[in-house]
């Protein structure tokens, strides 16, 4: 099958290798110049686990090609919509520029039987309008809504072998011929087993909507029973192996930290509450501003913990942040904790040096202001205290011992609770946790 993936970014472009993968001839389209030189020479154009030597294996088969042309649109049969949903400034919403001018440019590009197949995160209505758009310019064309599930740092095998396949169609009928043509694309996943759900536009929408927020539900319910440990000085990680025994709650995403962060749930929760509202139904979602609230108040709190761990001040003190990035295995940093703690502490008079095993690069084109040490080694040098941020194996595996004989002084706040605490004090450090005695 012949398909276009139109946004080649954290989503696009593995997609747009994995649609090659299962057999298919993809050309991958964006504005970016930049990353579409790179995606032509199978230059992974972000840091993503396996994507680099899937370009460089499909592009062996002639079956992968970019571009920045829309017109190499004409003759797909398929055209996944992969342009970003980011925040609107200053406002809540979801900003749809980048959709409607990805359908905008595509339209004319389109010929009879064409399925367009949005993937991108939008508010519930807006497939019902782009299919609108479609439908008056050219009538045969149909639209489909079929959201992505995957998670940056197990991109690949996630859009590989889906944990579910939702496809929303106008009739929401398992009858509607673009069911059978998507079921086409995704013949090999279908064949593995993955469950597959037709539903209307809108509830194909809100399936992912819901979805993000459940998971940011889950992680700020654990922060909230963190603050709560923190006050009645209980311990938050033995709260939840506890609570998580029960598989009607369930141990995964109750890991009490710095917070939820990145290019996804912050944005989406908001711009959740903000459709509600449109539609008239806000407080069904009120309870998500807190689940906001809750989160970004661990940013304050790891701010304050510093400022104790530091004696009481921070104006000097030689802070190493390590990680960067919003979660391991992606250098991805929109939204980062890590980062936005780091230049927290920085405003308040530390001397901070981050380090990170690969966002440095997006890191210092967000904060220049900060100072960044690739080498872990040398990061931790004279370090008056560490601040673990980004539970990257390489800073799981640190020696308390030797990182001890580094640092200037032995005195730790583990952000993602995931160090042996008593390994870190028998070694001689002053330990925190997040909601840890
Ligand atoms: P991104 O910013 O990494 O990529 C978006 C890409 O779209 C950019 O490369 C940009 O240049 C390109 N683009 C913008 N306008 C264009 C146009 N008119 N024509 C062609 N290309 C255009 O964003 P992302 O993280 O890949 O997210 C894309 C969408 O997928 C968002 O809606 C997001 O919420 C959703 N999503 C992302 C993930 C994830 O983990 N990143 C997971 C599931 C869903």
């Amino acid at each position: 099958m012949r398909i276009s993936v139109i946004g080649c970014g954290y989503l696009g472009a593995v997609h747009a290798a994995c649609m090659a993968k299962l057999g298919h001839e993809v050309v991958g389209i964006d504005i970016d110049e930049r990353k579409i030189s790179d995606l032509s020479a199978a230059r992974a154009p972000f840091f993503e686990p396996g994507l680099e030597d899937l370009l460089r294996e499909v592009q062996e088969t002639e079956r992968l090609s970019f571009s920045t042309d829309m017109a190499e649109a004409l003759g797909s049969t398929v055209h996944f919509i992969c342009v970003g949903t980011p925040q609107k400034q200053g406002e809540n919403a979801a900003d749809l520029t980048y959709v409607d001018a990805a359908i905008t440019g595509l339209i004319p590009h389109l010929s009879p039987g064409d399925l367009v197949v949005g993937k991108s995160t939008v508010p519930v209505g807006t497939a019902a309008r782009l299919s609108t758009m479609i439908k008056e310019a050219e009538p045969e064309a149909h639209l489909m809504w079929n959201p992505e599930f995957l998670r940056e740092g197990h991109a690949v095998s996630d859009t590989l072998r889906p944990d579910r396949l939702v496809y929303g169609v106008a009739d929401g009928s398992e009858e509607h011929d673009a069911v059978r043509v998507l079921d086409h694309v995704y013949t090999v996943p279908l064949e593995a087993g993955t469950p597959r759900l037709v539903t209307d536009l809108p509830t194909a929408e809100l399936v992912k909507t819901a979805a993000n927020s459940f998971l940011a539900t889950k992680i700020s319910f654990i922060n909230a029973m963190a603050e709560l440990c923190d006050a009645a000085g209980a311990d938050v990680t033995l709260l939840a192996d506890a609570i998580g025994l029960d598989d009607r709650i369930g141990r995964k995403f109750l890991n009490a930290g710095i917070g939820f962060g990145g290019g996804c749930l912050p944005k989406d929760i908001r711009a959740f509450m903000a459709r509600a509202g449109e539609l008239g139904a806000d407080q069904a979602l009120t309870f998500l501003r807190e689940v906001d609230a809750i989160n970004m108040r661990r940013r304050t709190r790891v701010v304050e913990l510093t400022r104790d761990l530091c004696g009481g001040s921070l104006l000097g003190q030689r802070i190493t942040v390590l990680g960067a990035a919003f979660k391991p295995e992606s250098d991805d940093v929109r939204d980062s904790p890590a980062l936005s703690i780091a230049a927290q502490l920085q405003l308040q008079g530390a001397v901070v040096t981050v380090t990170d095993p690969e966002a440095l690069k997006n890191a210092a084109r967000r904060f220049p202001e900060l100072h960044y040490e690739a080498s872990t080694g040398k990061a931790l040098q004279r370090a008056d205290a560490l601040l673990l941020l980004t539970e990257w194996q390489e800073y799981r595996d640190l020696d308390p011992y030797e990182v001890a004989s580094i640092v200037a002084s032995p005195k730790i706040l583990d952000g993602r609770n995931i160090l042996d605490a008593s390994k870190w004090r028998a070694a001689g450090w002053t330990y925190r946790g997040l909601g840890r005695p």
